[in-house]
Parts: structure tokens; C-alpha cells; sequence
């Protein structure tokens, strides 16, 4: 059985006074049926470790630099992250990979660097609308699977997550055939290259415009194993509705 994550991304989002919803979130799920997870922006990742503290809600890094250490001005490594207290780092996030040009290369590397710190990385991948409507989905998936993952990881220190960039912030979501397609084509390529017992294991979440009025049908569909949300994790009325949500799923 694969436990059921439900992750919130910050983005650029948040200063001290954000830490309120962590602590409200914390008391209203005081103990979560699935694990959950807050990427705040990185100035407030200590303190919100602090807020998170004796709850299952976990803090991680929205990125990460594949290097330990060295020159290179404004980036954060894994073992920073993990020395801030976070447990989790997103890679490969579209918004990363288009404002920062990041190749699935630089994703590969970011993710080993996260591993080799004991972080569990959150490797984001997903079609613009122009692959999707040039029928080429499936092959933006495997090659961002095939470039982005490592060639050694475990179900416990990766999860995956799909998310259409065209359904990132636009409130226009996939329909559940075209969630359930790619879900189950992320399974089998795992199953394929990591073999069936790991490449069973690995969740795999959905990511786009995820709300409380669409979060049953999504977490109905096969192979979603919770869901990587951003807007709506920024404030915890909206956010704990797809929790509730998940752990009825
Ligand atoms: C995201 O940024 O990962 C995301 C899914 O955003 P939103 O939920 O706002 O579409």
C-alpha cells in the first residue's frame, strides 16, 4: 500500500506572518491518515520546522542546488535544506525548469543531491499544452522520467509528481481519462526500469489547479497517490478540504 501524500508548494509566496496557517493547518488535522507536506519559500523553512514540530506535517525546499557547497550566488543546497530541518526538496518543478532553463540533467543532479543528503525529493514532470495537443504526451513523460531519475532510488526517498504546465495556476485540469493515461504510463515505465517492487511503490501525485471541489474525482483515479498543490495550499481553509479529501480517497 502506498501512503497517501498531500504536498502544498509556497512558491514565492509567504512571509513570517504565513506561519499562522502552518499552525492552523497542524490543529486541524492534529492526526493526519495521510502524510503532509508544506514547501515554503526558504527564508521561512526554519521557522516553519519549528511551527511543524511534533505534528506528521513535514517542510521542505521548493529546489535545490546539485552541489554541496561552492560559488554560486543565491542558490541553496540539499544538505542546507537539511541542515534548515527540512525533510523534502521539489526538482524539476515546470516553474524551475522555465525560468531557470533547467535541463533534465540539471533535475537528475539536483534529485542525486537530495538523495545523497537523506532528503526525499519530489520530482516534477509534465507536458506544455503545445506537446499535448501535438499528441506527444506520453513521449515528454518518458523522456523526462528517462533523463530526470536517477538511475538508483527508492520508493521511500522519491515520489513523482505529474503536472500539466498548461494546468499549473489556470484552473483548467486535465479530464480523469487524461490524469488516469499518464498516471498509469508513469507505473509502468517505473515498474520497468526500477522493477515491480520499487517501481510499484513510488507515489505518484497530480499537480494542477487541484482544489477542494475537484479533489474526489482526482483522487479517484487510478495510480494518484495524493497531489502536489500550490494555490490552494496557501491558505489552510482551502487547503484542508483536499487533505479531508484524500484521506476519504
Ligand atoms: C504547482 O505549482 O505545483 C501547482 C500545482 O500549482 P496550482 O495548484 O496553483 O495549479
Amino acid at each position: 500500500m502506498r501512503r497517501k501524500l498531500a504536498a502544498g508548494n509556497w512558491k514565492m509566496n509567504g512571509t513570517s506572518d504565513a506561519l499562522a496557517q502552518l499552525d492552523a493547518l497542524r490543529k486541524a488535522h492534529p492526526t493526519p491518515g495521510v502524510d503532509m507536506l508544506i514547501c515554503p519559500p526558504a527564508t521561512l523553512i526554519s521557522a516553519a520546522v519549528v511551527t511543524a514540530a511534533d505534528h506528521a506535517l513535514a517542510i521542505g525546499g521548493q529546489d535545490c542546488h546539485m552541489n554541496e557547497t561552492g560559488a554560486h550566488t543565491g542558490d541553496i543546497s540539499a544538505a542546507m535544506l537539511k541542515d534548515a530541518g527540512a525533510s523534502h526538496v521539489l526538482t524539476g518543478h515546470s516553474e524551475r525548469r522555465t525560468d531557470h532553463g533547467e535541463s533534465d540533467e540539471m533535475i537528475r543532479n539536483k534529485t542525486k543531491a537530495a538523495h545523497a543528503q537523506g532528503l526525499i525529493a519530489v520530482v516534477c514532470i509534465g507536458e506544455t499544452l503545445k506537446e499535448r495537443e501535438a499528441a506527444n504526451t506520453l513521449d515528454i513523460i518518458a523522456g523526462q522520467l528517462a533523463g530526470s531519475l536517477p538511475d538508483v532510488l527508492t520508493a521511500e526517498n522519491t515520489v513523482i509528481a505529474y503536472e500539466p504546465v498548461w494546468a499549473i495556476g489556470t484552473g483548467k485540469v486535465p479530464t480523469m481519462n487524461q490524469i488516469g493515461e499518464v498516471h498509469d504510463y508513469i507505473r509502468t515505465k517505473l515498474e520497468q526500469r526500477y522493477g515491480a517492487g520499487v517501481g510499484t511503490s513510488i507515489r505518484i501525485l497530480y499537480g494542477g489547479s487541484v482544489k477542494g471541489s475537484n479533489a474526489d474525482e482526482i483522487f479517484a483515479v487510478s495510480n494518484v497517490d495524493g497531489a502536489l498543490v500550490g494555490g490552494a495550499s496557501l491558505r489552510v481553509e482551502d487547503f484542508s478540504p483536499i487533505i479531508t479529501a484524500l484521506e476519504n480517497a
